[in-house]
């Protein structure tokens, strides 16, 4: 047979608990709850942190996007796809972040592969990418030209090392997540910037996890520090769909005139990029929306057993390490009976033997919730 290894992969996958399967939402309440298959949960694995999906502004908005604009941008940005819509939610992310120039993408993921694949054009070009960075970033870096080398999670000892090894003629990128995405810490942003500046290199985050989360208009890293170039997903915290870039002028007209996934993708929606503008304008004078997931995420820390630990209780992301794939499903499982919906995390997300519960502390969680939740994790795991 053709192709065999496609059976045998996924037998092997079933063997190891590590088998993916989709599971159809049919949720419509703009709680933090899920429905599937009929059945109604709690839902802690929504990357919804703000609670702004299905907010009634930002569907209204949608609405008034589609009336005037329509629904699709009908072709690729340089050709006609480049809407006033699009050009408004640039600016107005500019104006948020600061930055001189914005790029926006159908996805975070995209946007990751055009970045790196733009910046890597030769070996000239080298990344330097923390351990833990997203498979986005990976592969955008994997799949080019430059020199890639991978520094010791959140180890800026290490990252310098490898920088003061490097040709001082090359071009350097540190690039690292915001917040990690399966571990809920932040990045060292101010000393990555520092280290940044002092070897010469530029520094790119990818803040798909703290847009929104952090700073005091959810500004995410750019709260801490001046960040060269900064990517992050609108389909989380932002509660939209597709992704932006924050760039220089300079890196601008190059990505235009040189990235292939820019270059060659069809404009995301101009009715989507008129709700963005909605949801960002909530975001920034929405501050309780942060104040809450902090209050209910440490209300969360101090429920939990005391043998339970959480690698961090910085943003809206707390893993709990199981270890084992089939223990994590199994206790997933078991939470899933009482009513909660919270999905294990298993390799290759992760490394071998820290699979883990994601627990994610959303703004429209409330504390009966959390108590709820920290009472059947507890149970759960003892
Ligand atoms: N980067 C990180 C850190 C992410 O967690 C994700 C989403 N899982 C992406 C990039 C990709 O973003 P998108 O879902 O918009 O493709």
């Amino acid at each position: 047979m053709n192709f065999d290894f496609i059976q045998h992969d996924v037998i092997e996958q079933k063997s190891k608990s590590r088998y993916r399967q989709l599971v159809c939402n049919s949720t419509t309440s703009q709680d933090n709850e899920i429905v599937i298959d009929g059945k109604s949960y709690l839902n802690f694995s929504s990357n919804d942190y703000l609670g702004l999906n299905n907010h009634i502004e930002v569907n209204r908005a949608l609405q008034e996007g589609a009336d005037q604009f329509g629904v699709c941008s009908s072709s690729s940005s340089l050709v006609t796809g480049y809407h006033y819509a699009h050009q408004s939610l640039e600016a107005d992310i500019c104006q948020w972040l600061n930055k001189p120039k914005c790029l926006l993408f159908s996805s975070g993921f995209a946007a990751n592969l055009a970045l790196f694949q733009a910046l890597g054009k030769s070996e000239e070009s080298h990344f330097y990418l923390d351990k833990l960075s997203h498979a986005s970033m990976i592969d955008g870096a994997y799949h080019s030209k430059a020199k890639v080398k991978r520094f010791n999670h959140n180890n800026i000892e290490h990252l310098t090392t490898l920088l003061t090894k490097a040709n001082q003629s090359a071009d350097k990128l540190i690039a690292s997540e915001g917040v990690f995405s399966m571990d809920g810490c932040q990045a060292k942003v101010v000393e990555l910037a520092q280290t940044a500046k002092s070897q010469d290199a530029w520094l790119y985050l990818d803040d798909a996890h703290s847009i929104g989360v952090i700073g005091t208009e959810g500004q995410g890293s750019n709260y801490f520090s001046d960040i060269d170039i900064t990517m992050a997903t609108m389909g989380k915290a932002i509660g939209t769909s597709g992704a932006f870039l924050t760039c220089s002028d300079d890196l601008h007209e190059y990505m235009i005139n040189f990235s292939r996934h820019y270059i060659y993708s069809t404009a995301i929606s101009p009715a989507v990029a008129w709700a963005t503008r909605k949801s960002i304008e909530l975001i920034r004078k929405e501050q309780w929306r942060r104040e809450k997931i902090s209050e209910l995420s440490a209300l969360f820390g101090k429920l939990l057993a005391p043998e339970i630990e959480l690698i961090s209780t910085e943003s809206s992301i707390h893993a709990i390490i199981i270890g084992d794939e089939k223990k994590a499903l199994n206790v997933s499982e078991t939470l899933k009976k009482q009513g909660i919906w919270l999905t294990a995390i298993r390799p290759p997300t992760v490394a071998v033997n820290s699979s883990r519960l994601r627990v994610t502390i959303c703004a429209n969680h409330n504390s009966k919730d959390i108590r709820y939740l920290a009472g059947c994790i507890n149970k759960a795991i003892a």
